[in-house]
């Protein structure tokens, strides 16, 4: 646990390579619709600037498959940090290469660059042994700062493999090292019950953590997607939902982990239908154990499944949260989403939400101030959860 901080090493006129977060949703013009996790940056940056350093940021944005795509670029990003600071961020249209080896060797203190998205290059998620692309990154640089909670559970170049190249000088940024103590000291010894609700539809990445719950959870409540794969897994015809097939053999021994364990599993009693993803479409509710109409798919919880979770979750003492419960994008989908967020802000427990789309819920709500943490990081939140720790944060250097 006792990484390097900021506060432990000398920063005054350094060249400062930092990972941030900046994966924030977008919306279809591609402006950015929730700029929560730039804010959560600025602490760090403004230390940065303070002690004179030279400031280098990197950071993903979507999932551009490892080739460049101009409507993930992260140029929108740079724009909204230089906003937000009241300070220059320069861009760079590449995250390495030679027109950026210069950009950074010439960068003075106090002036901050922002690379274009990593993800560009494949090596960024599917490191090579020689490590190339790590060592490009870290180029030029004296210190390595990692502030981006949200992909630490993410062996990525960026993340993990970089810190070969800074011995010593791999740190925590200020929102690194406050998520990393909050969530610990939340889990170490939880107020119970402690209920995790888990929705979203990023099912592959996150099924498994459910597993590890049924150790630490005292019950389970699944929406969004997410249900519906274990619906499939359970026999019922959920006609066009969003299922992740490949995943529904998992999803089978999440329920029979739950059901050994005898934490309960509550799935949603009905459930909202939609022809289309859109606002003007044909809906129906439906109790969940009945075939889904044809042609339909599952958008949201429905009424019942709110009424049922709203008594059951009043009882928690620790509720941890990650994934809306529907497209809430779309304003005829987002009841559940909606009630269960508010719902929640009433209720006197620690209460904890991880994931950039569920924290946009929450923020669109303007309920952030009655939460006690609002984690930037979905899948890494769980995974932290799961191992008590994550691998971007191990492979920092040891104070
Ligand atoms: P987070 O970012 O909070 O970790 P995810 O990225 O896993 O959450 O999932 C968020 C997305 O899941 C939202 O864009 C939302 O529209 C979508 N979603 C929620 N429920 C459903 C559903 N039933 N069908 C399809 N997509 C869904
Ligand atoms: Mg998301």
């Amino acid at each position: 646990m006792d990484k390097l901080t900021l506060k432990d090493i000398d920063l005054k006129n350094k060249k400062v390579l930092v990972r941030v977060d900046f994966n924030v949703p977008l919306n279809e013009d591609l402006s950015i619709s929730d700029d929560t996790r730039i804010k959560a940056s600025l602490d760090t940056i403004n230390y940065l600037l303070k002690n004179n350093c030279s400031i280098i940021l990197m950071s993903h944005l979507g999932r551009p498959k490892g080739k460049k795509d101009k409507n993930l670029s992260l140029k929108n990003a740079a724009k909204r940090l230089s906003i937000l600071l009241k300070h220059e961020v320069k861009f760079a249209d590449d995250a390495i290469g030679k027109d950026t080896e210069n950009f950074k060797k010439n960068l003075k203190p106090k002036e901050i660059l922002l690379l274009e998205n990593l993800r560009f290059h494949p090596e960024e998620e599917k490191p090579k042994d020689d490590n190339k692309f790590a060592e490009e990154l870290a180029k030029g640089c004296d210190i390595y700062v990692n502030d981006a909670f949200g992909s630490s559970h993410r062996k990525h170049s960026s993340i993990f493999q970089i810190t070969n190249f800074f011995k010593n000088r791999a740190i925590e940024g200020f929102l690194l090292e406050k998520e990393v103590d909050f969530l610990y000291k939340a889990i170490q010894d939880p107020k119970r019950p402690f209920y995790a609700i888990i929705g979203g539809k990023k099912i592959s990445t996150k099924i498994g953590v459910l597993n590890s719950l049924s150790e630490i959870v005292d019950a389970i409540f699944i929406g969004g997607a997410m249900s519906s794969t274990f619906f499939k897994a359970m026999g019922i015809d959920v006609a066009s939902s969003l299922v992740e097939d490949d995943f529904l053999d998992e999803a089978k021994k999440v329920l029979e982990k739950f059901k050994i364990k005898k934490v309960p599993i509550y799935l949603p009693i009905d459930v909202l239908l939609a022809k289309d993803i859109k606002e003007e479409t044909e809906t129906k509710i439906v109790e969940s154990d009945k075939t889904f109409l044809k042609n339909y798919q599952a958008v949201d919880i429905g009424p019942k499944t709110i009424s049922d979770w709203e008594k059951k979750l009043k009882l928690a003492k620790t509720i941890f949260w990650n994934g809306p419960l529907g497209i809430f994008e779309i304003d005829k989908f987002s009841l559940g989403t909606n009630k269960i967020a508010k719902i929640i802000s009433d209720i006197d427990a620690v209460k904890i939400v991880g994931g950039g789309d569920s924290v946009a819920a929450i923020n669109k709500l303007h309920l952030e101030k009655k939460f006690t943490h609002l984690s930037t990081g979905g899948g890494a939140s769980l995974e932290f959860i799961e191992f008590k720790s994550l691998p971007g944060v191990e492979a920092l250097s040891d104070q």
